[in-house]
């Protein structure tokens, strides 16, 4: 017990960057895994020096900012996305565009009217209701999670403004986004359906500042939409000590987001060409796109950084077997928009693997593959290849990643490089997802794991014969 408490102070007190860089797991026997191709082990290991990364993430960050989905911000990533990409040499840059519904932020404002006013912190949820300008005011009725919402009976929250507890823990591998990201994506369908005026949700994030983490939600079909927001984990916490008091609550709430008809966005797409143009290609990216309260840095330019940086090293060493395609997806947040148009249009294009990067800037720390049938033994290779980076082999018949889900979902042959998620929760969809959040060192140690990924992948790289620049 008193390890737990000793050991709780100390990840509490240790400075965030320097926690980040503890290893998290031993590395695997090298003797389970087979030899490493030493071509690939130089590669890997010249790209700790990488500094094509940093540049992507830092440039995209200052020259754009926000890159919210189908908004002018978003087109301007883009022409920013075409040019770099060129000025690093890769073949064939070009944009896929698609349109998307827009949703545009307005004013949000909360407090509590009785029995003790206060004003409180929260951010609208994406496609939330808008308040009449004036706003609401009414009682609160809270619950401990959304099973606890969906048994209440209609008569127990029609007409009041729902608040939905769930506290989020602290993991490394991120599984808590999906159970604790319930509140947030069916919270506010479920009171709606019981006739409630509106729904606050806890933030689904793991920080203690008083910064709310937007993030989208959908209304179910059917459901008229209701005013939706997330309160920060301190309000949060405030408001359940309000509610523990006995008396009734009121809260008022001023949202006013807007439906703003069709924006355009796209997917940013360009190329290593391989020496073999008929054979299936390998694509890697993350998303463009990021919510409007910051300049997306770890969610996600930290993601087409490395894929992209990761991907040049491959280039500048000579040409590979198979071709590289890098797809910096549009419009991920509001529901993976940019990868459902990929899938439309090249979904049944052969591909040797799929590969995205969405999960912050922090060291990878597992491999996991669904390569199919017969190519264990590549995935091995790729593991072994991984193993001095302090990155463990992980399943086999196993990824995930967002824009790619459903193209994973679909078998097509996919990757994970999971990244240490421990405090990707505390910046996620907040204020505070900001360049100086990324650590220089653990994004190099991402892109090396992403290089000597490509090389085993890639079907080996020809020294010398190094792609002629197209476009
Ligand atoms: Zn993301
Ligand atoms: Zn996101």
């Amino acid at each position: 017990m008193k390890r737990t408490i000793i050991a709780a102070f100390l990840l509490a007190s240790t400075p965030t960057a320097l926690r980040a860089q503890q290893p998290v797991a031993p590395a695997p026997s090298p003797a389970a895994l087979p030899p490493v191709d030493p071509k690939v082990a130089a590669l890997r290991d010249a790209a700790l020096k990488d500094d094509t990364a940093w540049s992507i993430v830092e440039g995209l960050t200052t020259e754009v900012g926000a890159r919210v989905s189908g908004t002018e911000s978003e087109a301007r990533a883009r022409d920013w996305a075409v040019n770099k990409l060129k000025a690093l040499g890769f073949a064939d840059v070009h944009v896929e565009t698609f349109n998307v519904p827009l949703w545009v932020r307005g004013e949000e404002k909360a407090w509590i009217t009785a029995p003790f006013p206060q004003k409180l912190v929260i951010g609208a949820l994406g496609n939330s209701a808008a308040t009449p300008p004036q706003g609401i005011e009414t009682e609160v009725v809270a619950f401990d999670n959304v099973d606890a919402l969906e048994a209440a009976p209609d008569s127990a929250v029609r007409g009041k403004i729902v608040f939905v507890d769930h506290a989020m823990p602290r993991t490394q591998d991120g599984s808590s986004y999906g159970f604790f990201g319930r509140p947030r994506r069916e919270g506010p369908s479920i009171a709606s359906r019981k006739g409630a005026l509106a729904i606050v949700v806890r933030s689904i994030g793991t920080d203690y500042h008083r910064n709310p983490h937007t993030g989208t939600q959908r209304f179910a079909e059917g459901v008229a939409p209701i005013p939706a927001a997330a309160l920060t984990n301190p309000d949060a916490d405030q408001l359940k000590r309000v509610l523990a008091r006995g008396k009734p609550v009121r809260m008022k709430l001023v949202v006013t987001p807007r439906l703003a008809g069709q924006g355009q966005s796209g997917n940013v797409i360009a190329e290593v060409p391989g020496r073999d143009p008929t054979a299936p290609v390998i694509l890697v990216g993350g998303h463009l796109d990021s919510w409007d309260y910051a300049t997306g840095a770890i969610d996600d330019a930290a993601g087409v950084a490395i894929t992209t940086a990761a991907a040049k090293r491959i280039m500048d060493a000579g040409r590979p077997l198979r071709t590289i395609r890098i797809v910096w997806f549009g419009s991920e947040e509001p529901g993976i928009l940019g990868g459902r148009d990929y899938q439309a249009k090249h979904g049944k294009e052969p591909h040797w693997a799929i590969a995205e990067s969405d999960f912050g800037a922090d060291r990878v720390w597992r491999v996991n593959t669904r390569l199919g049938a017969g190519r264990d033994n590549e995935a091995r290779a790729v593991q072994a290849a991984l193993a001095p980076l302090a990155i463990v082999p992980g399943e086999l018949d196993e990824a995930d990643g967002s824009d790619i889900g459903p193209m994973i979902e679909a078998g097509i042959p996919a990757v994970a490089l999971s990244q240490d998620g421990t405090r990707v929760f505390d910046l996620h969809h907040t204020p505070d997802d900001t360049l100086d959040k990324i650590d220089p060192q653990q994004l190099r140690q991402n892109v090396a794991a992403w290089t000597a990924m490509l090389a085993v992948l890639s079907g080996g790289i020809e020294p010398g014969a190094k792609q002629q620049k197209r476009r």
